[in-house]
């Protein structure tokens, strides 16, 4: 059997004649154009909404809005592929009615508009919820590390510079040791001294080197921030995935009814712990509630900003981190262990009741031991419970 085979290119069509009929009426292209003309762009904050009356005609922000929006929800991010969008994509064509604006228009749009953006996003959020589409009782509170344009070659941490640093200096006491001895060497011969000009290049290169690590590491002390980044000042080594990447921690809170984002909130913080208040707060006040849950992981925990939640309204769902030099080494945790009022005894993970056997006073406090020796002794779980012998 033949392949498939494509039409003949030079088969004469009958294509529809307006661009309007390559666009379906359910095309989300439509709701695209329908939002950003809803939208008073003046308000939200964008810039050259009202044409001058002087000068080349510009573009009308709200058609570059209505591209961006559309990169955004396709992941079209780069302006140079918008552009190329722009020539080939029937949708893109249908949504700007043919402009062809330049990748550096494009790009120009998104940096002198970024502090609107986020207020496109809240009206976004308005309209869904005037939609009815938030159920606004439950949040479920997220980070993702995104990257920034700062390689990790311009990332410095405290650490990183103090070692380069140190090594700086050794290397530089040994490169005089030896230029010392070449001296010598060199009076000794008064011959040419090639390998006394290398050391001397070499000793260079190293002091003008550590001499801008250590203005790098003054500047963190007169900051007090533990890391620098050269290209993207804010931006932060932090783990992605399971690399080290720079970029920024993206905190998201989602309406759990249609999993839909209701607040976002960036920031140059490498852990999760401690956002989770200011994010659920930030989605609080786009939705128009005055108390609802959140639910986070157990990176969030901390009692501070589980506090802050509570007094914001916000009742928090978070596991407290199973931490501690037992669970690194592999053992059960104290949480395994349920305390057990009627017979005051703990219930271990092998379903045994150790009982309280010696009791110890320290200043303050009473230390009470609860074991259970024989069920202990032939037990298949001891190697994850004690390495005492028994
Ligand atoms: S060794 Fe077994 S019986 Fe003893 S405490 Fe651990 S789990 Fe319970």
């Amino acid at each position: 059997m033949a392949h498939l085979s494509g039409t003949d290119r030079s088969q004469l069509l009958l294509l529809p004649e307006a661009v309007d009929d390559y666009v379906g009426p359910n095309n989300p292209v439509r709701f695209i154009e329908a939002f950003v003309d809803s939208l008073d762009l003046q308000a939200v904050g964008f810039v050259r909404v009202t044409a001058k009356a002087t000068g080349r005609p510009g573009y009308d922000p709200a058609d570059l809005l209505k591209l961006y929006i559309y990169g955004y929800v396709n992941r079209v991010r780069s302006s140079r592929r918008l552009e190329a969008e722009t020539h080939r994509n029937i949708e893109v064509i249908w949504l700007l009615r043919r402009l062809k604006p330049d990748f550096r228009t494009i790009a120009d749009f998104r940096r002198v508009n970024r502090s609107a953006f986020k207020q496109v996003f809240r009206e976004f959020v308005i309209l869904c919820r005037q939609l009815d589409l938030f159920g606004r009782e439950l949040l479920a509170v997220d980070g993702t590390r995104i990257k920034a344009v700062n390689n990790k070659d311009r990332n410095f941490t405290r650490t990183s510079l103090v070692k380069f640093i140190r090594e700086a200096d050794e290397k530089l006491a040994d490169y005089m040791k030896r230029l010392d001895l070449s001296d010598a060497d060199e009076e000794k011969a008064s011959g040419s001294n090639r390998s006394g000009g290398r050391l001397a290049e070499k000793i260079a290169a190293i002091k003008g080197k550590r001499d801008r690590h250590k203005a790098l590491l003054d500047g963190l002390d007169r900051t007090g921030e533990d890391q620098i980044s050269l290209t993207d000042p804010d931006a932060r080594a932090m783990a992605r995935m399971t690399k080290v990447g720079v970029g920024y921690n993206v905190q998201l809170a989602v309406d759990t009814k249609h999993k839909m984002i209701a607040g976002q909130e960036v920031s140059n913080q490498v852990l999760d712990m401690g956002l989770l208040a200011p994010t659920a707060k930030a989605a609080m006040e786009t939705l128009g509630v005055d108390r609802i849950e959140a639910v986070a992981d157990r990176g969030y925990f901390k009692i501070e900003d589980i506090e802050a939640c509570e007094a914001a309204g916000i009742t928090a769902c978070v596991p407290k981190p199973i931490r501690g030099p037992a669970v690194r080494g592999g053992f059960f945790s104290k949480d395994e262990f349920r305390y057990d009022a009627a017979q005051d005894a703990y219930i271990c993970p092998g379903q045994q009741a150790l009982s309280a056997r010696y009791a110890s006073k320290s200043r303050d406090n009473v230390k009470i031991d609860y074991s259970n020796r024989g069920a202990c002794k032939g037990c298949h779980l001891r190697e994850r419970c004690t390495a005492l012998m028994l």
